[in-house]
């Protein structure tokens, strides 16, 4: 049974059906701690690092279902994501912001994602149509992918961003995402156990590890359930 506070474990031990236990034990762990977690770079394999970027190239999938995508040049994969993870995960855009915590693989390089924090979300917008010709009104052709626009009948040339465009709406929020539990490593700090660095920018920059209420101080002791 694991549980933050020792009250809470007490009781759910009363609450197991099995035969009567003879003795019990409370112990402290550093499972789902993140007390693996390096809060800096560089990124070395076999570490686990904690750091903030930008997207600097879109996810893809890539065989096996797993997504990788790029933050300020250091790849980021996701093993395997759930459907909700991998939607959510696949929802990153170039320049959004993030914080990554993952682990390092040295052989191919790259960070296996425990968890995500998107921190800022990049405007996307996709082109609706061509730019109008400033001087005949009329809609001018493409000359390729990175030309200028050329109107048919003036010669008249503008650039690419003078093209129509929309924002696209974000199928993504601020905040963390977690693979479901069957894929966490035992020391990965659940969500849950993250509330108080979820709020604000400010409250993330501390790294975030969990602190056993004072009244918990206690944790390392033996008892002996009764049995009445
Ligand atoms: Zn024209």
């Amino acid at each position: 049974i694991r549980g933050d506070h020792v009250k809470d474990l007490v009781g759910a031990l009363r609450t197991v059906r099995s035969e009567p236990a003879d003795r019990w034990l409370i112990f402290e762990t550093n499972q789902g701690t993140d007390d693996h977690v390096i809060s800096a770079l560089p990124i070395e394999p076999s570490t686990t690092v904690d750091f903030r970027g930008d997207v600097t190239r879109g996810p893809r999938t890539i065989t096996g279902g797993h997504l990788i995508f790029s933050v300020d040049g250091y790849e980021v994969t996701a093993y395997e994501p759930s459907k909700q993870f991998r939607e959510k995960v696949g929802s990153l855009f170039p320049e959004d912001r993030v914080r990554v915590i993952g682990s390092v693989r040295d052989s191919p390089r790259t960070v296996n994602l425990e968890k995500v924090q998107v921190l800022h979300l990049a405007e996307v917008t996709r082109k609706i149509a061509n730019p109008t010709c400033p001087q005949c009104g009329k809609r001018m052709k493409s000359m390729g992918r990175a030309a200028p626009y050329r109107c048919a009948r003036c010669g008249v040339r503008r650039p690419r961003s003078a093209e129509a465009r929309e924002s696209v709406p974000r199928r993504l929020s601020l905040g963390w995402y977690e693979p479901p539990v069957g894929s966490r490593r035992h020391l990965s700090k659940p969500l849950q156990r993250m509330a108080d660095s979820v709020p604000s920018e400010k409250a993330s920059l501390e790294p975030a590890r969990f602190r056993a209420p004072e009244s918990d101080i206690s944790l390392r002791s033996i008892g002996r359930l009764s049995r009445s």
